[in-house]
């Protein structure tokens, strides 16, 4: 017997990390499968008539074993993982996705499931329990459980050639960004710093190259483009960047995104739906592509006027410099990153000591102490590794949560930054509070000293664990961040105002060594500092939104580099920008499914947390306490519970109008 299978007498019955062993896991993971099976058959072969209580009130306690193991397996294989680890994760891979479509294909339990469905109005369920319902058969429903025979067997068929084509679409990436790479010579180094320097160089010595190079790894070729003088060179790396995926060699993308949109069509005909974009954005917050594409419009107009505006003080630097004819694609990040320097530059290296992650660790508890009354206590592990910090997070005394802090840069650790449950709240079944961590990875120090972006990046984690930690709802099935793609980042997004609330900075933001505070001057550079250039990556951004959308919208293009650049003639295109992600790379939305027709929700999320932070500026205090308890009540608290309109009308009394992102993003003047 694994350790997963004794009861846990910890305190707040956290996992016991010392006593978990690797090659437990194994052994937990099948025992917790075949238990899962055994209750999922259960349920669907009883001999009593269906009530919710026997069919979902039981499937949402038929996973508590495998839910226990697989809490704690996935944030140590992310956040920690080793050989062993990695291992036992490609052997999971197909077993986990052989358990979930052996449910979702279960005929009998899906035929109970409908039963209640269709007789909902007579079984007295609670607003929450109807909500669960509804979403357990529109789950069942979109994978195809009310197919038969052959609609049903070109479903699986056009579901795992979509499976291949998107692998292959990302390895075809991965081979041409690891094949070009540019040689330079000591005096093409010109200009650049000395971060970018080093990176090319140790580039070009893993391609045994004799020297500096620069590859197609954002981090490096976007600072060559910033910083390089050298025209001709920034042009050959930009052209190439552009053409990733579009070769015409073994590597070439481009027919491989015409099969999979057509593929695409098909299910989504499958299935009964229009198009796939109607398909996939059913059960979103935007709900129709005629939504989608008004908000995306709303935000083009003023984004693009604001980009032809920058576009001539850039090209008159360009001209300036004696260079005579337009402003090109290879040209803007390098005036753009001079203009900012000449109008916005702020020292990283003085800034920094201003915070420190222990000062703006407080000033986040303190956010959430203002908005909420949550009190966080620091506890003494053992957590899962030895940099991990742990906190007891409590109201008015009471037990709220446990919070993870895991925030230093490690080998074993993937790169980004999350937020993840170990355990999720619920009430079914006796009531659980959350476990949630935070993964960053910021570079260690003694102490640790963040940039402003490490900064947003903690609120940012944050707000995600509140939308966890506040968590009220019965079922875990929509608990906390169990909620549309295009709700889930306004928790998080909104989280990240508080920070550029100037009292919140002047208060917390003090010299780790003088304990003084930040020079209001360079509070002052850095809040201004946030909407510089948003012309260009509004611009970038919308086009790469509306192409996805026309490509998933009507029936499937033939020829997709034609429709993009149809789409794109008929937005205005600026000349010197391009989409962020053109077509023959635009992994998001190939390499999976998990933002086609939803590059969107990005921008979505962001028109809500700026029309949301709106509510609070409105009332003059930024922690106005009517407005936290709102917050709370109907989306922190909610999960999933309601739709994410509903949840939002009734936090705002009105859907979000998309001033406020203009306004935030510097493309509207204050009115
Ligand atoms: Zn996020």
């Amino acid at each position: 017997m694994t350790i997963f299978a004794q009861d846990w007498t910890t305190p707040f019955g956290l996992p016991p990390f010392d006593q978990i062993r690797d090659e437990d896991f194994a052994p937990a993971f099948d025992a917790a499968l075949a238990e899962a099976r055994a209750n999922i058959a259960a349920i669907a072969g009883s001999a009593e008539d269906p009530t919710f209580a026997n069919v979902i009130d039981a499937l949402e306690l038929a996973e508590g074993a495998l839910d226990r193991v697989a809490g704690v397996f996935y944030n140590l294989s992310g956040a920690d993982s080793n050989d062993a680890r990695e291992a036992l994760m490609r052997d999971l891979a197909p077993k986990m996705s052989a358990f979930s479509s052996e449910v979702s294909n279960n005929k009998a339990l899906f035929a109970r499931i409908e039963t209640l469905w269709q007789g909902r109005e007579g079984l007295g369920l609670t607003p929450e329990q109807l909500r669960v319902l509804t979403l357990y058969r529109q789950m069942f429903v979109r994978s195809g459980a009310q197919l038969e025979g052959e609609a049903a067997e070109r479903l699986t068929a056009v579901k795992s050639r979509l499976a291949v084509l998107g692998t292959q679409f990302s390895q075809n990436l991965l081979a041409d960004e690891r094949d070009w790479f540019m040689t330079l010579d000591e005096a093409d180094l010109e200009g650049l710093p000395e971060f970018v320097v080093t990176s090319a160089r140790s580039a070009g010595t893993e391609r045994d190259a004799g020297g500096p190079v620069v590859t197609l790894n954002r981090s490096l070729i976007v600072p060559f483009l910033q910083f390089s003088p050298h025209r001709a060179l920034r042009q050959r790396a930009y052209e190439a960047w552009g053409a990733r995926g579009a070769n015409g060699n073994a590597h070439d993308n481009r027919v491989i995104a015409a099969e999979i949109l057509a593929l695409r069509q098909e299910r989504a005909q499958l299935l009964g739906y229009a198009s796939f974009a109607d398909y996939k954005l059913e059960p979103e917050m935007a709900k129709t592509p005629a939504a989608v594409r008004d908000l995306l419009m709303r935000v083009w107009q003023p984004a693009r006027a604001k980009a032809e505006e920058d576009a001539a003080v850039l090209e008159a630097m360009l001209h300036a410099d004696g260079i005579a004819g337009p402003l090109e694609p290879w040209d803007w990040r390098y005036y753009s990153e001079k203009r900012r320097r000449a109008e916005h530059d702020l020292d990283e290296a003085a800034l920094k000591p201003y915070l420190s992650l222990d000062a703006m660790l407080a000033a986040q508890f303190d956010c959430a102490n203002r908005l909420f009354g949550l009190e966080f206590r620091e506890i003494e592990g053992p957590f899962y590794h030895p940099e991990v910090r742990g906190w007891e997070v409590t109201r008015n005394g009471a037990h709220v949560a446990v919070f993870l802090g895991d925030y230093f840069a490690r080998g074993s650790k993937r790169s980004g930054a999350w937020c993840s449950a170990m355990r999720s709240q619920r009430k079914l079944g006796g009531a659980v509070r959350p476990i949630v961590v935070n993964v960053c990875n910021f570079a260690k120090g003694d102490p640790a000293l963040l940039s402003y972006d490490d900064a947003r990046t903690l609120f940012h984690e944050f707000g995600h664990a509140l939308h966890q930690m506040l968590s009220d709802v019965t079922y875990g099935f929509i608990s906390g961040t169990s909620v549309a793609r295009d709700f889930v980042e306004l928790p998080s997004q909104l989280y990240e105002h508080w920070l550029e609330v100037p009292a919140v900075l002047e208060q917390h933001a003090r010299h780790w060594q003088t304990g003084e505070p930040m020079p209001a001057e360079m509070l002052k550079r850095l809040l201004a500092a946030s909407t510089y250039d948003q012309g260009f990556s509004t611009v970038e951004f919308v086009a790469s939104a509306l192409v996805d959308l026309a490509f998933h919208e009507g029936p499937a293009p033939a020829d997709p580099m034609q429709k993009q650049a149809e789409v794109l003639e008929g937005l205005g295109m600026p000349r010197a920008i391009r989409m962020r992600h053109a077509t023959p790379h635009f992994a998001h939305i190939f390499t999976g499914d998990g933002y086609s027709s939803g590059y969107y929700s990005y921008m979505w999320s962001e028109v809500m947390d700026a029309d949301a932070f709106a509510a609070f500026e409105e009332t003059g205090d930024a922690f106005d306490p009517a407005t936290a308890a709102r917050l709370e009540k109907f989306i922190l608290s909610a999960g999933g519970s309601e739709a994410a309109e509903d949840l939002y009308l009734q936090f705002r009394g009105k859907m979000p109008g998309v001033e406020a992102l203009l306004k935030g993003r510097g493309l509207l003047e204050e009115v």
